[in-house]
């Protein structure tokens, strides 16, 4: 239970980035919804920048009077014949009043609250400046984005959102404004007009006006749209970012203990070739001692019986050692049969093996060679040891025995057969070299 846990908890803690960023985009789709309203309203009745129109720039009759109550404004009219399409209303001027307005393309709806005391439609203008084709001191010059409403009853407003607006086609046409520009567009908006509308009949009748409403969201839903891509984007990015970088310092990492490894590894391998070394050398002389003379003799008795390929055996001892290390000790007698190694070691072929059997006894293993041959290296040597001076206390001889090794042949056999012949040549005075009497026909 506590394992799956854990795995959990690892796996959160590895994706934390994500939960987050899970849990704000969550709390930022629901507060978009349910909250970050932007709400601006326009009340009327105390906003000074208001002034009363009629047809009468158009050479209509018609006649207006302007007045404010505590909470709206009264728009009292006579429609007169005159202009073709008589009209009252009110400028509602915003910002500079001219070039810079209010920006009303964030906000999703419009509210008006207008009551017409009489018939007929309400005419609103939202009038739009823009450089391109709007003069400053020309007021026809900014766009009529336009739209006429039959007003609900009593305290209602009238609702709208700005895809409802149409720019009016008398106006495109006067202006020989181009297609790009004829659109409606609410993004700086410095004159706002209220008029009866199209239908309104000859005679008195009154507008009250509250106000607009201006209602929109903090953050319009393409920009949230827009932030959250870009937040998950750039998660995303980072959580690669550190991925990538976790993986790269593993690798080092791993590359560093694989290469500690390697070191240790060649550094048993050093170790364990020297131990194998010394585990077959004698200390003393740095011959081969008996472990390390097995391997050598199946080498030999494998030549031998696949190539026929004669095999002797020489065995030697020092004569009356004893008496060497009796009478100058046994550092001196150590040190007789370090030399002899030597002197052995320098007569005999490299292909040759040579070994300290044991106390003061040596054997020598020659690959290659038959019993004559090795008759006779074993006088050189003995010849070679007498002549020689291993200690300058006295001269130190030696006694051989030879065999040559048959096919098959227990090797125990062979050694008993070689020490026969030793025992021979120490029973004969010592000093001289016994073969052993069986002689191998080839
Ligand atoms: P022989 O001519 O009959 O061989 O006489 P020997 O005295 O050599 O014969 P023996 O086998 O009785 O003596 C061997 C002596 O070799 C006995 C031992 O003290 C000595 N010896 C054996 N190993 C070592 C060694 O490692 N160092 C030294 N200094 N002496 C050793
Ligand atoms: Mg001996
Ligand atoms: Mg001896």
């Amino acid at each position: 239970m506590s394992r799956i846990l854990e795995k959990i908890y690892v796996l959160f803690r590895m994706n934390i980035l994500i939960f987050v960023l899970l849990a704000i985009t969550v709390i930022a789709l629901f507060a978009h919804q349910n909250g970050l309203d932007v709400i601006e309203p326009l009340y009327l009745h105390d906003y000074p920048y208001i002034i009363a129109e009629t047809d009468s720039a158009d050479g209509g009759a018609s006649a207006v009077k302007l007045s404010r109550t505590d909470s709206s404004i009264i728009v009292d009219y006579e429609l007169k014949e005159g202009y073709a399409y008589p009209y009252v209303g009110v400028k509602i001027f915003l910002g500079d009043g001219k070039t810079r307005g209010k920006d009303l393309s964030k906000f999703d709806s419009i509210f008006v609250w207008v009551k017409p005391r009489g018939e007929g439609t309400v005419r609103l203008y939202m009038r739009g400046y823009d450089s391109t084709f709007s003069r400053p001191d020309d007021e026809l010059s900014l766009k009529f984005n336009e739209i006429e409403f039959f007003p609900l009853e009593e305290t209602y407003p009238a609702v709208f959102v700005p895809q409802e607006f149409r720019v009016a086609s008398w106006w495109v046409a006067q202006n020989g404004v181009n297609v790009h520009n004829a659109r409606v567009d609410l993004s700086n908006i410095p004159l706002i007009e209220i008029q009866t509308g199209t239908n309104a009949p000859l005679g008195y009748g009154t507008l009250e006006i509250k106000g607009l409403c201006f209602k929109g969201k903090k953050i319009s839903k393409a920009e949230l749209s827009t932030a959250l891509v870009a937040l998950w984007f750039i998660t995303f990015f980072v959580i690669l970012m550190i991925r990538f970088f976790d993986y790269s310092r593993e690798r080092t990492a791993s590359k560093k203990k694989r290469e500690e490894l390697e070191k240790n590894l060649r550094a048993l391998e050093i170790e364990k070739s020297e131990y194998e070394k010394s585990s077959k050398e004698d200390p003393l002389t740095g011959c081969l001692n008996r472990a390390g003379f097995s391997s050598v003799l199946m080498r030999e008795q494998e030549n031998l019986q696949k190539n026929d390929s004669p095999v002797s055996f020489v065995i030697l001892d020092i004569d009356h050692f004893k008496h060497v290390n009796d009478t100058y000790g046994h550092m001196v007698g150590d040190e007789v049969l370090v030399n002899l190694a030597k002197l052995i070691q320098s007569k005999i072929r490299n292909t040759d093996a040579l070994v300290r059997w044991g106390g003061e006894e040596f054997v020598i293993l020659c690959g290659d060679t038959p019993i004559q041959n090795a008759q006779f290296l074993a006088e050189k040597l003995r010849m070679a040891i007498e002549n020689s001076q291993l200690i300058k206390q006295q001269k130190i001889t030696c006694s051989f025995g030879i065999a040559e090794m048959i096919a098959g042949e227990d090797p125990k056999r062979l050694f008993e057969r070689a020490d026969k012949a030793l025992y021979a040549s120490k029973e004969n005075g010592r000093n001289r070299v016994t073969s052993a009497t069986f002689r191998h026909t080839r």
